[in-house]
């Protein structure tokens, strides 16, 4: 896999990938940027917490909402100057079947395993595994897989980063508030792999406890019950 260009796509400032506060749009998903004049798409890694503000964050859910809930299906691009349509092909992510429209979010389900996706009405979005959804039926504190990152800085930092926690990294690089400042910080569980320092590559693993939208997590909650 290769590294995150440490890039948001959103505010264009360095991005660390973790669970619940980073999302990624793959290239293949076909998510039309459908706020622009001309036909073009977006893709690329954005802080969930510039996404909650940007003003084209109604538009990219419409989009995630049509390449994740819906079934396979193709759309039809109308491109200036060309006669024939371009055809985009959508395939299902097997999230059809919606479980709640809420005030903060909308809740979606699979058809053959327990596996849900969250999607707050501001956009960000979130996929719960089997297992992940029981801990939350359960109220048990709520945790990510573990993931290994691999992340370009694209400036470098200051100090011995190998010594550093994950707070004082998102705030040598100027973006801790976009990981919810010390409480946030504290809800990361981080861990300093490697750094290459000629290619100013920083590899650690990462998970967290946090990022749920509370209604989210009471209403699978009360699934259970
Ligand atoms: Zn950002």
């Amino acid at each position: 896999m290769l590294p995150s260009a440490g890039s948001c796509a959103i505010c264009d400032r360095q991005l660390f990938p973790v669970p619940m506060w980073v999302g990624m749009v793959p290239p293949l998903w076909n998510v039309l940027a459908t706020w622009k004049s001309a036909p073009s798409f977006f893709s690329g890694e954005l802080h969930f917490s510039c996404l909650r503000t940007w003003p084209h964050r109604r538009n990219l859910r419409a989009e995630l909402i049509d390449v994740l809930t819906t079934e396979s299906h193709s759309i039809a691009i109308t491109v200036p100057d060309i006669d024939d349509p371009y055809i985009v092909h959508r395939r299902s992510f097997g999230f059809e079947h919606m479980m709640h429209d809420g005030q903060t979010c909308q809740i979606f389900g699979a058809a053959h395993t327990r596996a849900l996706l969250v999607i707050e009405n501001d956009g960000p979005w979130f996929f719960l595994s089997d297992s992940q959804r029981t801990a939350v039926e359960n109220g048990d504190e709520w945790q990510s897989e573990p993931v290994v990152e691999e992340v370009f800085l694209r400036e470098p930092i200051a100090g011995d980063i190998s010594g550093m926690n994950f707070g004082q990294v998102v705030d040598a690089a100027g973006v801790g508030d976009f990981y919810g400042g010390p409480d946030g910080w504290r809800s990361i569980d981080y861990e300093f792999l490697a750094f290459d320092v000629e290619k100013r590559i920083l590899t650690y693993s990462v998970a967290t406890g946090t990022g749920l939208p509370q209604e989210a997590a009471h209403i699978i909650g009360e699934w259970k019950s």
